[in-house]
C-alpha cells in the first residue's frame, strides 16, 4: 500500500508536460499530467457556459501535485490557489492525497478552478456541491456529476454577472 501511495505520488510529481504557445513571453504554463484532462473538460464547459478563460489561463504560471499541503488526523487541505506579493494567482496546487481516487482530484480540481475561473468563494460549510467548503461525502457528487456541474456554472458569479449584463442591454 505504501508503495503504491509512492508510486502515485512520484507519477503526480514527475507527470508534467508543457502547453506550447499559450504565453507569449516564452513562459508556458507548468500543469501535472493527472490533472491536464481535468483542466481541458473545465475549460470546454467554459466554453459552453461562454466564460471568458483566456486571461486567467494566460496568467497561471503552475498547476501542480504538492507534498506541502497541510495535513492532521482532523483532514487537510486538498487543493488551494497561491498568490504571489500583489495577491494574483499564480499556482494552483493539489495535494497528493487527491491522487489517492482520482473522483477525489476531479472534484477538488473543478472546487479550485470554480475559485479560480468562474469567481467563486464558498456556498456553504458542508452541503453537498462542489463549491462547499468542506466535502464531507466527495461519492454523492460524483454521483450526481452532470447535475453537480451545471449547477457549478449556472450559478457561478462570473456566469450571473454575463448574464446581468445581457439582460441590461437588451431591455
Ligand atoms: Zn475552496
Amino acid at each position: 500500500m505504501l508503495f503504491i501511495l509512492i508510486a502515485h505520488y512520484s507519477f503526480g510529481q514527475n507527470a508534467q508536460f508543457e502547453i506550447p504557445q499559450i504565453k507569449s513571453s516564452g513562459e508556458e504554463l507548468r500543469i501535472d499530467g493527472l490533472v491536464q484532462p481535468l483542466l481541458d473538460d473545465f475549460i470546454s464547459y467554459c466554453k459552453k457556459y461562454n466564460i471568458d478563460y483566456h486571461d486567467n489561463l494566460f496568467n497561471l504560471k503552475e498547476i501542480a501535485v504538492v507534498d506541502t499541503l497541510q495535513v492532521s488526523s482532523k483532514g487537510g487541505t486538498l487543493g488551494m490557489l497561491v498568490r504571489n506579493q500583489n495577491n494574483d494567482v499564480e499556482k494552483i496546487v493539489f495535494s497528493w492525497m487527491t491522487l489517492l481516487d482520482k473522483e477525489i482530484l476531479k472534484v477538488v480540481a473543478f472546487h479550485e478552478f470554480g475559485h479560480y475561473f468562474l469567481g467563486y468563494k464558498h456556498v456553504c460549510d458542508d452541503c453537498n456541491i462542489i463549491m462547499a467548503k468542506v466535502n464531507t461525502s466527495y461519492f454523492d457528487i460524483v454521483l450526481d456529476w452532470e447535475y453537480q456541474v451545471e449547477k457549478l456554472f449556472l450559478e457561478s458569479p462570473e456566469y450571473l454577472k454575463k448574464k446581468n449584463f445581457i439582460a441590461h442591454i437588451t431591455h
